[in-house]
């Protein structure tokens, strides 16, 4: 009891005090509350965004709570701004919270938000662990514990403060630690691991039944700095916050033991735990870990930067996440991805793939059943933030855009031609005079007179009026006046009697409206340009 309070001076609230101000939660029964907890570091990773999607998905399926609580207990990892990095991220992928940090604050009764803001609270469980004689006061210094660390590695031993090594701070008496504190040494808390046969059995939703030895380590609880560790501010958290279920990385499994014994001391109920695969993809023939240095698809920004849709990243991590997801969007194709009943009985404990190919397959299957309306407020969105350009274009030239999204839009096989947003600028580029440019050459089939008399005589007859149909009977005439066949197959077969076949004229046609060999129909792009626009471009190749 003394060495509680001379550790903890300043704390007068109780646990009870806590559970008072942390009180259950009123929801339906079977209502989940889940949570994402990232780390401020400045990098969202894909995994924040995998694990949100589950936690998303569980709480919102169920009439529950969904929060974002920032972990941010290793400041030496922090990075300015990378609070408002994770929240427009998960902004971006339209993954909403009903409660936690918001980029000025909290928005919740279970606040603060951000651990380090919760210093107080985590002091009041560390000092009753004090007065139960289950935590104390360790005063070795960083050289120290890696001293041990070194003699450890000489020995063959397991690593850490255990047994004999803790044996010297374990025992120091009361006016021991006043003296050194008086000194002014740091000291951090250590749990007193117990070492015995005991085994810890946890039922893990994605894994199933999980077995361990129990914890023998007197690991950190609270750091010199007074800020707990992650293991310490998990258990306060996600009691006091009353976390149904944790979703998080199978990296943590490890750690579980200590978890599992710091709920048991305080006699709470622990969460349901679903530790989530690891993001893997082919290298070659063999399976690796996504990495920061190789891969950059692991961060979000990629996936925001790249202009690829959120709706195509959440289908893709579906996908992923629950096998039956495809057959569910082959016999529903309209339906909203939010409509899927996701399960977390049908997550699978092996390791994820990831394949770039299929999300830009899937990207393109998301853009193509959009509506051009959708599709054009998307883009503008986009180009709001990352391409200002582009912004200013579309804003001016709405009424184009949309007919030039229209094009192929809408039936049974729609155009599959768009795939991020940043690509679809690119290709949409030549609908606006600013960014138009030739950039295949004019075939080599029609050389410069030819061109000339082509385009002049087409220009004759251009009526902008003409219906598709007889818009083509005209280019096919105009095709066999010039000497080429009407026929592709034709002049396949007999080169010599043409000069070339309807596929040139075409594609000259296409070259001087799009500047490209590969574009839509050209009638299509001849209505969404207009009259004045298509009449320019055409003119420019007379001499
Ligand atoms: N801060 C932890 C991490 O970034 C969160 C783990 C958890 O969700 O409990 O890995």
């Amino acid at each position: 009891m003394e060495l509680a309070n001379i550790l903890f001076p300043k704390v007068t609230l109780t646990m009870n005090d806590m559970e008072e101000r942390y009180p259950k939660r009123n929801l339906p029964q079977g209502a989940f509350v889940t949570r994402i907890g990232p780390s401020p570091t400045g990098f969202v990773h894909l995994g924040n965004l995998y694990n949100a999607i589950i936690a998303e998905r569980l709480a919102h399926q169920t009439g529950g709570v969904f929060y974002l609580r920032i972990e941010d207990t290793d400041s030496k990892r922090e990075v300015e701004g990378a609070v408002s990095t994770i929240i427009d991220a998960m902004a971006y992928f339209d993954v909403n919270f009903d409660e936690g940090a918001v980029s000025d604050g909290d928005n919740g009764n279970y606040g603060p938000y951000r651990q380090r803001q919760r210093a107080e609270i985590y002091h009041v469980f560390a000092k009753w662990l004090v007065e139960q004689g289950k935590a104390y006061p360790c005063f070795l210094t960083e050289d120290e514990v890696q001293k041990i660390r070194d003699e450890q590695f000489e020995n063959k031993e397991n690593p850490g403060i255990y047994g004999k090594y803790a044996l010297k701070n374990r025992s120091l008496t009361l006016d021991e630690v006043k003296i050194k504190i008086s000194n002014g040494e740091k000291w951090v808390l250590r749990y007193k691991g117990e070492e015995n046969n005991d085994r810890i059995v946890v039922d893990d939703a994605i894994h199933g039944k999980l077995e361990m030895p129990r914890n023998y380590q007197d690991f950190v609880i609270l750091k010199s700095d007074g800020i707990p560790t992650y293991h310490f501010a998990h258990v306060i958290d996600d009691h006091l916050m009353r976390s149904t279920h944790v979703i998080r990385g199978e990296e943590w499994i490890s750690s579980l033991p200590i978890h599992i014994e710091l709920f048991k001391d305080f006699g709470w109920e622990h969460p349901i735990y679903a530790h989530t695969a690891t993001l893997m993809k082919m290298d070659g023939a063999s399976k690796r870990k996504l990495s920061k240095r190789h891969d950059p698809e692991l961060a979000l920004s990629y996936y925001q930067e790249e202009g690829i849709s959120k709706e195509a990243v959440w289908e893709f991590l579906l996908t992923l996440l629950n096998s039956n997801f495809e057959d569910w969007r082959v016999e529903n194709p309209k339906t909203s991805y939010k409509e899927f009943p996701f399960s977390i009985d049908k997550m699978s404990s092996s390791g994820a793939l990831f394949n770039l190919d299929k999300l830009r397959d899937i990207s393109k299957n998301v853009i193509s059943v959009m509506s051009a309306n959708e599709v054009y407020e998307k883009l503008l969105s986009w180009c709001k933030r990352y391409d200002e350009k582009y912004f200013v274009l579309l804003t001016k030239y709405k009424e184009r855009m949309i007919k030039a999204l229209n094009i192929g839009r809408g039936g049974e096989k729609p155009r599959r031609d768009l795939e991020t947003w940043k690509q679809a600028l690119e290709f949409l580029s030549f609908y606006f005079d600013e960014t138009f440019k030739i950039e295949d050459e004019m075939p080599l089939e029609c050389d410069k007179e030819l061109q000339n008399n082509f385009f002049k005589s087409y220009l004759e007859t251009f009526n902008f009026d003409d219906d598709a149909i007889t818009w083509f009977e005209k280019v096919k005439e105009l095709t066999r006046k010039l000497g080429f066949a009407e026929k592709p197959k034709d002049y396949k077969k007999n080169p010599e009697n043409f000069k070339g076949s309807i596929v040139h004229i075409t594609n000259m046609l296409r070259i001087a409206l799009t500047g490209r060999v590969n574009a839509p129909d050209i009638w299509e792009v001849t209505h969404a340009l207009g009259e004045e626009m298509t009449k320019e471009r055409l003119k420019k190749w007379c001499e």
